[in-house]
């Protein structure tokens, strides 16, 4: 998505638009101090346990933008019982987990800088081949996630919302699932 664009928020043309953002820890964890870190947390790439006792995989959520090859991507953590996460541990590197675990229930530990807040929203946990990041399919159709993830979003949406975030914006959805813009 490299061709330069008016930005909805400041008016320059930006260059590069990226269509993928992600949060590098679950949020419960990311503020902590190095030495907090260190001592209650053992983190991965994909998989975060915080106390011996909160349990967190990583992932995506998947926008489908209309008329485009590659979706909007929100790479977030969610959290997930125990069970669960032992579950895909134990098949992490299995041929075929996708078709043969889950799918799982979890809830999202991230805020994702947006509005309605998705913190703690309830999603479908689908695995996908082995080296694919899971998929989180939102479960609450009150949220606009919900919808952008069943109907897709439109270049134009997907571009506002990326200038949102790179100017450090909250990005507020009104009901249905368009930003609004400020
Ligand atoms: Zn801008």
């Amino acid at each position: 998505m490299s061709e330069a664009w008016v930005c909805s928020t400041c008016g320059e043309t930006h260059q590069e638009i990226p269509f993928s953002f992600a949060a590098d820890f679950p949020d419960p964890v990311a503020s902590f101090s190095r030495e907090e870190f260190e001592n209650r947390v053992v983190a991965g790439s994909d998989q975060c346990i915080l106390d011996g006792k909160n349990f967190f995989l990583r992932g995506l959520i998947e926008i489908p933008i209309l008329g485009q090859d590659e979706p909007f991507l929100w790479g977030v953590w969610v959290t997930l019982w125990e069970r669960d996460f032992d579950e895909i541990s134990d098949c992490w590197e299995e041929a075929g987990r996708e078709d043969h675990h889950g799918p799982f229930k979890g809830r999202i530990a991230n805020k994702m800088g947006m509005v309605p807040d998705p913190f703690n929203l309830p999603v479908t946990v689908r695995l996908q081949r082995v080296g694919q990041r899971p998929v989180f399919f939102v479960d609450d159709p009150s949220h606009p996630l919900f919808l952008q993830q069943k109907n897709g979003i439109s270049l134009q949406v997907a571009r506002q919302i990326s200038s949102m975030v790179l100017h450090g914006r909250i990005v507020t959805f009104e009901e249905g699932s368009h930003p609004i813009l400020e």
